[in-house]
């Protein structure tokens, strides 16, 4: 059975003068678990991370690893295992000889060394390769031979800083992939710094977004997504369009467009703040029930296109999943239309 309390943040802050980098993190991490810490520049997530391995002392709060406070062990006694995003091999070393370095230093003798190191380079697909050099692998490579070197060790916690930033877009999805598939394989509790929220999404089992050095919201993505804690947060976390509108007796009016509230809202009278994600907008022709407004853009996306739609409450983006016709022509009038139960309040809420 997994412990649920393996890494436990409580309440910890780190302050450089006047500067709060962090104010307050609460958070507690399961056994196995990829957290992923997520939120724009400057927000505290390094500074977080920093903490738990021990390279900044928290100035509050307290970090327990499997119940143990780290407060008074070094980082080097920790037996956590670091990915950043520069790889950090050491270029006069081969492969095998940057893997093998962590081991070497903890007296690991040689013929354990020597297995340790081949298992290591098999999880990472890269067993052939244990006689190159950093120079001459590419840079997804390399960040596999910055696994491996960190797995190596058998850590009771990895944590990675944007590791896969420096990785053009392509390689990058394929190494998320990848990398999901390893963190579940050897089952290690995971901690990943990243301002991609599309990174976040594919990787993590839950994500922690923060905003000013705090945790506005932690949930499993999909969650975050759906039902964001507040207009940051589903900012943060893909587009969405804001509806102000006026409601009564379950119903709203938003730029001459009524319509249904979901069940929850029935309650609600007066100005309402509404948000609604793009995918769960239609475009109707003109004449149609819904909210008039004028196609100002389209762009065509790879898998879907993005439509921005002029409408007397302000610009909306919607996404149209139909790849095999294009959706309505720039200038072109139209009505955009929506399910009850995709609206959210402004807040988060559902209802
Ligand atoms: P990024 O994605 O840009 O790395 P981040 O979310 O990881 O950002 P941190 O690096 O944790 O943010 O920094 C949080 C805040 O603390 C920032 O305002 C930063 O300028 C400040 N800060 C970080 N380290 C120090 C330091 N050593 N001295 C003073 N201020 C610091």
């Amino acid at each position: 059975m997994p412990a649920a309390d393996f890494l436990v943040l409580d309440g910890i802050a780190k302050h450089y003068g006047s500067v709060a980098a962090v104010r307050e993190v609460s958070v507690r991490v399961a056994q196995g678990e990829f957290l992923g810490l997520l939120g724009p520049s400057g927000c505290g997530k390094t500074t977080t991370l920093q903490m738990i391995a021990g390279f900044e002392t928290p100035s509050a709060g307290a970090i327990r690893l499997e119940g143990r406070d780290l407060a008074a062990i070094p980082a080097n006694r920790r037996n956590i295992g670091l990915v950043f995003q520069s790889y950090a091999l050491f270029p006069h070393m081969n492969v095998a000889e940057n893997v093998a370095f962590g081991l070497e230093m903890r007296k690991v003798p040689k013929p354990e060394r020597t297995e340790r190191v081949k298992r290591a380079l098999d999880l990472v697909h890269l067993s052939h390769l244990a006689e190159r050099y950093p120079r001459q692998m590419s840079g997804g490579q390399q960040q596999r031979v910055a696994l491996a070197r960190a797995l190596v060790i058998e850590p009771r916690l990895l944590l990675l800083d944007e590791p896969l930033s420096n990785l053009d877009a392509k390689l990058r999805e394929e190494m998320q992939v990848e990398l999901r598939e390893l963190q579940k394989r050897v089952g290690v509790t995971t901690i990943l710094v990243t301002h991609d929220q599309q990174e976040a999404m594919a990787l993590c089992d839950r994500v922690a977004v923060m905003q000013a050095g705090n945790i506005v919201q932690i949930d499993e993505p999909w969650r975050a997504y759906d039902a964001p804690a507040d207009g940051f947060v589903a900012d943060f976390l893909g587009r969405s369009n804001r509806l102000p509108a006026r409601a009564g007796s379950g119903r709203a009016e938003c730029g001459g467009h009524n319509f249904p509230l979901p069940d929850g809202f029935a309650g609600h009278t007066g100005d309402i703040a509404l948000t609604i994600r793009p995918e769960r907008l239609r475009i109707h022709p003109e004449g149609s029930s819904g909210l008039a407004g004028t196609v100002h853009s389209r762009v065509f996306l790879g898998g879907f296109w993005l439509v921005r739609v002029e409408t007397a409450v302000g610009d909306m983006m919607v996404t149209v999943q139909n790849t095999g016709t294009p959706p309505a022509a720039e200038g072109e009038r139209i009505a955009l239309d929506w399910d009850a139960h995709s609206l959210r309040r402004m807040d988060g809420t559902l209802s």
